[in-house]
């Protein structure tokens, strides 16, 4: 009998000697600095000429990891690898495949300072966003190994006489996993993990800009004995490793974490068949956003100030739930919007090794080049409240901005950024407000600050978002407690980390036997 699950305590930074404990793990992933790691085929080690080059945001000319870089041959290659690896793993015990979880969540627990100092290197996210991250990853270890075991169990189906009927859940095949680099851990370690308790196996292609957390989580799986094969690490570019991987007639489902135009062309490739395939493929993709927060006028605003900037900057608004668009209510419009700047105002932006930096550098060139227009464009849009400084001489820093008087139909209002930029909605009601929040193809998560019962029903009801939140911030989705996922074009709403999420990686077969 297992302990109930409970989600993993984060750190205190407060107190001295966590604060040291992470400084000594940062040391420690700074004398790793550029070093090698291989692609994992069927347990072999595989290097190539070819390598990504993972950096570190905060100063770009340092290079984080050179990661071998798979080519289209290896990733035929590893599909048919955990093809063959499928035909044994797929009968192993519900409960032997859930204990490798559990062991891993135990390695994790006990590196968790290395793996989030990993995380604010690679990434550029700060200690306590990295440390969640690493907690996010061990929760879904420890919720999936506890799911497992409940599916593994005798499933209720209705007595009938003379016979014995039985229904059970057997796996897919082989899962074509393929997460986002903005939680380059918990997303990418919770597809994993309940792609592999369910009995399928694995080809994990890591985002390019964070295969070294990847990898370590490839490691991991080897340290606890996972048998080679069943998860296979192929670092690749998406269009080349990607398109193979997802179109290949061997892969039987897709689990994907990403954009909207990726997902879309993953979809759409799945869905054709292939010459010698002999399944309609599974595809989870779970996609953008474009997150909406609502203040009425009876709202508490000192609770709205700080839940909408944790909500808009925290990990620089790269995060799929992060905050885009506050709509205000025009009697607190002006009320609010001042106490937001003035507060924005302070939070230091800045290399993440240091602690005292809240808010690190968006990932990438091309984020930043892309950030950095939305930028110029929201100028055009509305009015610059404070913020807008791009600076990539050393890392790729934006400041935290803030848009105001935006149109609902403008582009910074409907498309995702991706970034540290708010855009702010004056609204003349809350009908008018819950219209606007609703008015984009996305639907991921949302909040509403009000006391209003009346206003907070409406929105039960009729916001059209797959994570709603009163008088909270909208980021920071605990596994078990708020399962996640979105609608419309943010994603099949497979809700990570609830009590359905298994059953999209299983099928069910039913046995009736007349004696
Ligand atoms: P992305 O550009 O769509 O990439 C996601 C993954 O897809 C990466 O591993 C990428 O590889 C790969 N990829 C790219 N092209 C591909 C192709 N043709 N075939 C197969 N795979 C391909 O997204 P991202 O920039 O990493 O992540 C940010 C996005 O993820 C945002 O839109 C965010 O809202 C969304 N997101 C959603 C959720 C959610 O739960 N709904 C959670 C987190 C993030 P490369 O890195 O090699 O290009
Ligand atoms: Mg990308």
């Amino acid at each position: 009998m297992l302990p109930e699950f409970k989600n993993f305590c984060l750190a205190d930074f407060s107190i001295s000697e966590n604060r040291k404990k992470m400084e000594d793990a940062i040391k420690q992933v700074e004398e790793e600095l550029g070093k090698e790691y291989p692609i994992i085929i069927g347990g072999e080690k595989i290097e190539t000429e070819k390598k990504i080059e993972s950096i570190n945001p905060s100063v770009k000319k340092e290079v984080v990891g050179r990661v071998s870089r798979a080519n289209r041959e290896l990733a035929e290659r590893a599909i048919k690898t955990a093809y063959e690896k499928f035909q044994e793993w797929r009968f192993t015990s519900p409960d032997e495949r859930a204990r490798y979880l559990l062991k891993a969540a135990e390695i994790m627990r006990q590196e968790v300072f290395y793996l989030s100092a990993l995380m604010v290197v690679e990434e550029g996210k700060n200690w306590i966003e990295a440390y969640a991250d690493t907690a996010e990853a061990i929760d879904f270890l420890e919720f999936y190994a506890r799911e497992m075991m409940r599916y593994g169990k005798e499933q209720p189906v209705v007595p009938y006489p003379g016979e014995e009927n039985s229904l059970f859940y057997i796996p897919l095949g082989v899962v074509a996993v393929i997460p986002p680099w903005n939680f380059p851990c918990a997303i990418l370690v919770g597809m994993t993990s309940a792609a592999i308790v369910t009995g399928n196996t694995v080809v994990l292609k890591p985002a390019s800009s964070s295969p070294v957390i990847g990898y370590k989580f490839a490691e991991i799986m080897e340290r606890v004995g996972l048998p080679d094969g069943v998860l296979n690490f192929l670092p690749g570019s998406g269009a080349e490793v990607g398109d193979t991987i997802v179109g290949h007639p061997l892969t039987r489902m897709v689990a994907f974490t990403g954009s909207r135009d990726v997902g879309l062309h993953i979809n759409e490739l799945a869905a054709k068949t292939q010459p010698g395939q002999r399944w309609i493929k599974r595809v989870i993709a779970e996609m953008g956003g474009k997150d909406t927060i609502i203040v009425d006028e009876t709202a508490d605003l000192d609770s709205a100030v700080n839940g909408i900037v944790a909500s808009a900057y925290g990990f620089q608004g790269q995060k799929c739930s992060a905050c885009s668009r506050l709509i205000i209510v025009k009697d607190v419009y002006d009320e609010l919007l001042d106490r937001i700047i003035e507060r924005v105002k302070e939070i230091k932006v800045g290399d993440v090794r240091d602690y005292d930096n809240y808010m690190g550098p968006v990932i990438n060139e091309q984020a930043f080049n892309k950030i950095k227009e939305y930028i110029e464009i929201g100028k055009g849009e509305g009015r610059l409240m404070t913020g807008g400084g791009c600076d990539d001489s050393v890392g790729y820093f934006i400041e935290p901005t803030i848009i105001g008087d935006v149109d609902p139909m403008a582009r910074i209002s409907q498309e995702e950024i991706f970034g540290p930029v708010l855009a702010v909605i004056k609204a003349k009601d809350f009908d008018e407000a819950l219209e606007i929040a609703n008015n984009t193809e996305y639907g991921l998560t949302g909040g509403v600050y009000s006391t209003n019962r009346a206003n907070l029903e409406r929105a039960r009801r009729e916001f059209f978002v797959g994570n709603l939140y009163f008088n909270r911030k909208i980021t920071g989705a605990l596994v078990g407690v708020q399962p996640f996922g979105g609608f419309n074009m943010s994603g099949t709403d497979s809700k990570a980390g609830g009590s359905d999420y298994l059953l999209l990686f299983m099928q069910a077969k039913s046995v009736a036997e007349r004696f």
